[in-house]
C-alpha cells in the first residue's frame, strides 16, 4: 500500500483550495466585468442618445434635416459612437456614418418597435448596414407627447469584445500570479506546519526502535506541543517497563543457566518457549544459542512421547530415561503443567536430573559388594574345605595335616589382607568425600623412605635394588597414607619383577605438582589392562595375583589416596619392560 506523503497532501490541498478560488474567481469578476461593461455602454449609449436629442430637437421641429445630418456625421467624426436619426415610419434622416438615402426603411428594427411602443429600445444584434454585430440604444424624441423622431446610438460589439478581451486577458494573468504566489506561500506554511510533525514522527521512529534516549522535541504549536509531551512522557514510561522486563528476563535466563538441572518449557502446541544450557548438555544439542523451537525437534523419541502425553493429560509425570547414544545417559525425566493466573494449562514444564552418576555408583556399590563376596568367598571355602579334611582324619597323617595348616594359614592371611585393604579403602573414601583428610606441609622424601624400609625385606628376598632420589620437596600431604600409597606402589614393583632387578623411586615437581615416580622393570602390563588397572579387584593375571598374596585392591587405594591429597595417579607400562606408576600431589592447596 502506497502512502502519501503528509507534506504532499497538505500542499496539494493548499493549492488546489488556491486554485479553485482563483478560477471560480476569475470567471466570477469576469461574468461581472462583463455585465458591468455592457450597462456601462448601453447607459453611455444612452446619454449620447439623449445629449443627441437635445441637441437636434429644434431641427427635428424646424424640419431642418439637412442639419440632423451634418449633426450626426460631426458626431461620427468625433466618437465610435454611431448615431443615426430615424423619422417614426423607418425613413432614416441622419447617420454618422453612412448616407441616410442609401439607408434602407429601419421601421422593421426591434430597437424601433420598442420606441414607438413607448420604451427605450435595447438591442444587441448584426448589423447588415455596417457588417458587424453592434449594441443598439434607441430613444424617442416628442413634442406634446407625439413622437416625432428616434434618436438610435450604437457601438461596436467587436470593439466592445476586444476591450472585454483585453480585461479578461488581464484577470487571468493576476489570477496566475496569485496562484504562484499562493503555490510558493502554500509551500512555506506547509513545511512550517508539517516540520514539526515530521519531527515526531522521526522520535517516533526512535522509539520504535526501543532507543528511548532521544525526547521529541516540543513544538510551538500548543496541540503539537501536547502530543510531544504525550509521547515524550509514553516514551519514558515504556523505557523503564522495557528495562523491568528484559531485566526480568536476564534474571530469569541467569537462573535457568545457573541451573544444574535442565529446564524446558513447552506451549501447549508443543513450541518450546525456553530451553536452558544444562538441557541442551543433558540432550546433545550442539548449539544452545541456537536451539530448538518444538518438541519434534528433541532428539530423543521416548521424551517426544512423555512429553505429548504430558500435554495430553494435564498432569504431573515423572520418569527415568536412559539415553544410549554416546556418551550414554541415565536422566529423570519430569513433567509439570504450566497453569496460568485463570487456571488454564497453557504448557507444560520439563525438569531434567543427571543421575548418571548416582546409577554408577549404584552399579559401582552392587559390583563392590558381588566382588568383595567373590573374593571372599574364595579363601573361605579352601579354609573350610582343608579343615573338613583334617576332620576327616588327615590330622593323623602329620605331614599332611601341616600342608594344610599352612595352607589354611596362607589362606586366612589373604582373607585377613583383603578385609584389611577394603577397611583402609573405606576408611580413605569416607575421609576423602567428607574432606576430612589431614594434611600438613611435610617431606615427601621421608614419607619414600619409611615405604622403602617397610618394603626393605621383601626386596631383599628377591635381591632387588631399591634406588631412590636425594632431593626433598615439601607440599601439604597426609604422611601416613602417602606412605601407605608409596608402599603399595613399591611392593607391586618388587612383586611383578624378577630377581636381581633395580626398581627406582623419582621425586620430581612442575609448577603445580610434586610427582612420585616408582619405576621397575618388570613384567610391565598390557595396553588393554591400563585403563582399568585402577579398579577395585582388577587384576591383569587372577593366578599370578593370588599367588603373590594380592587382593586387586592396592592399585585402587594408590588412586584414592592421590585423590584424597586432590591430586592423581599416572600410568605407562609396556609388557616385559616394565612400569612407571606416577602419584602427582598439588604443591599447595590452593
Ligand atoms: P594386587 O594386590 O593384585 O597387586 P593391585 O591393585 O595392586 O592388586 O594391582 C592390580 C593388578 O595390576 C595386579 O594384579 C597386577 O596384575 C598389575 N600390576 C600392578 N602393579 C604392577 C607392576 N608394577 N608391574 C606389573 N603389573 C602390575
Amino acid at each position: 500500500m502506497g502512502f502519501k506523503k503528509l507534506f504532499w497532501q497538505f500542499y496539494f490541498s493548499f493549492l488546489l483550495i488556491t486554485v479553485i478560488v482563483s478560477v471560480a474567481l476569475t470567471i466570477l469578476s469576469s461574468r461581472l466585468l462583463t455585465n458591468s461593461f455592457i450597462n456601462e455602454t448601453q447607459k453611455a449609449l444612452e446619454t449620447e442618445a439623449k445629449f443627441v436629442s437635445q441637441a437636434i430637437s429644434q431641427d427635428i421641429i424646424d424640419a431642418k434635416l439637412s442639419r440632423v445630418e451634418q449633426f450626426c456625421k460631426q458626431i461620427g467624426n468625433n466618437s465610435d459612437t454611431r448615431v443615426t436619426v430615424i423619422e417614426p415610419s423607418g425613413k432614416v434622416i441622419g447617420d454618422s456614418q453612412r448616407n441616410p438615402i442609401l439607408m434602407g426603411n429601419h421601421s422593421n428594427r426591434p430597437e424601433i418597435i420598442s420606441v414607438k411602443r413607448n420604451k427605450i429600445g435595447i438591442e444587441t444584434r448584426y448589423s447588415q448596414t455596417l457588417d458587424q454585430p453592434m449594441m443598439y440604444i434607441a430613444i424617442g424624441l416628442y413634442k406634446d407627447k407625439k413622437l416625432i423622431s428616434i434618436i438610435r446610438t450604437s457601438k461596436s460589439l467587436t470593439t466592445i469584445d476586444m476591450t472585454l478581451g483585453g480585461l479578461r486577458r488581464a484577470i487571468i494573468k493576476y489570477s496566475l500570479i496569485i496562484v504562484i504566489i499562493s503555490a510558493f506561500l502554500s509551500l512555506i506554511i506547509t513545511r512550517r506546519i508539517n516540520r514539526p510533525l515530521e519531527e515526531i514522527i522521526s522520535g517516533l521512529d526512535n522509539f520504535a526502535q526501543g532507543n528511548f534516549d532521544q525526547s521529541l522535541t516540543i513544538p510551538h504549536t500548543k496541540d503539537l506541543a501536547k502530543l510531544s509531551i504525550a509521547m515524550n512522557n509514553m516514551a519514558s514510561e515504556l523505557d523503564v517497563r522495557i528495562h523491568d522486563i528484559l531485566n526480568q528476563k536476564n534474571e530469569m535466563q541467569a537462573i535457568l543457566t545457573s541451573m544444574s538441572e535442565g529446564v524446558i518449557a513447552l506451549d501447549s502446541s508443543g513450541n518450546i518457549l525456553n530451553i536452558n544450557a544444562a538441557a541442551c548438555v543433558m540432550l546433545s544439542i550442539d548449539d544452545c544459542n541456537n536451539p530448538i523451537s518444538t518438541k519434534d525437534e528433541i532428539p530423543n523419541t521416548v521424551l517426544r512421547e512423555f512429553i505429548d502425553h504430558s500435554l495430553k493429560d494435564s498432569m504431573s509425570v515423572d520418569t527415568e530415561l536412559d539415553i544410549l547414544d554416546e556418551p550414554r545417559k541415565n536422566l529423570r525425566v519430569r513433567c509439570n503443567p504450566l497453569i496460568n493466573s485463570h487456571n488454564q494449562m497453557i504448557g507444560t514444564i520439563v525438569v531434567l536430573n543427571d543421575i548418571t552418576i548416582l546409577r554408577q555408583l549404584e552399579r559401582v556399590r552392587s559390583e563392590f559388594v558381588a566382588n568383595v563376596s567373590h573374593e571372599l568367598k574364595t579363601p573361605i571355602t579352601s579354609i573350610m574345605g582343608f579343615i573338613e579334611t583334617l576332620r576327616d582324619g588327615v590330622i593323623e597323617n602329620p605331614d599332611q595335616a601341616q600342608h594344610f595348616m599352612e595352607i589354611i594359614a596362607r589362606q586366612a592371611r589373604r582373607l585377613n589382607s583383603i578385609i584389611e585393604d577394603i577397611l583402609i579403602l573405606s576408611k580413605i573414601e569416607d575421609q576423602s568425600n567428607q574432606n576430612k583428610i589431614d594434611t600438613q606441609i611435610g617431606s615427601i622424601k621421608s614419607s619414600i623412605d619409611s615405604a622403602i624400609e617397610v618394603c626393605q625385606i621383601r626386596a631383599a628376598k628377591k635381591n632387588i635394588k631399591i634406588i631412590t632420589a636425594e632431593n626433598d620437596i615439601e607440599a601439604p600431604i597426609n604422611e601416613f597414607l602417602l606412605e601407605q600409597a608409596i608402599v603399595n606402589l613399591l611392593s607391586n614393583a618388587i612383586k611383578y619383577s624378577d630377581e636381581n632387578k633395580t626398581v627406582e623411586i623419582l621425586l620430581a615437581s612442575d609448577s603445580k605438582y610434586a610427582t612420585i615416580s616408582v619405576i621397575d622393570h618388570g613384567y610391565g602390563i598390557g595396553a588393554e589392562h591400563l585403563e582399568r588397572i585402577f579398579e577395585r579387584f582388577y587384576v591383569v593375571d587372577k593366578a599370578r595375583s593370588r599367588n603373590l598374596g594380592g587382593t586387586g585392591l592396592g592399585l585402587a587405594i594408590v588412586k584414592h589416596i592421590a585423590q584424597a591429597h586432590k591430586g592423581f595417579v599416572s600410568i605407562e607400562s609396556e609388557l616385559a619392560k616394565g612400569s612407571v606408576f606416577t602419584i602427582h600431589i598439588p604443591l599447595s592447596l590452593e
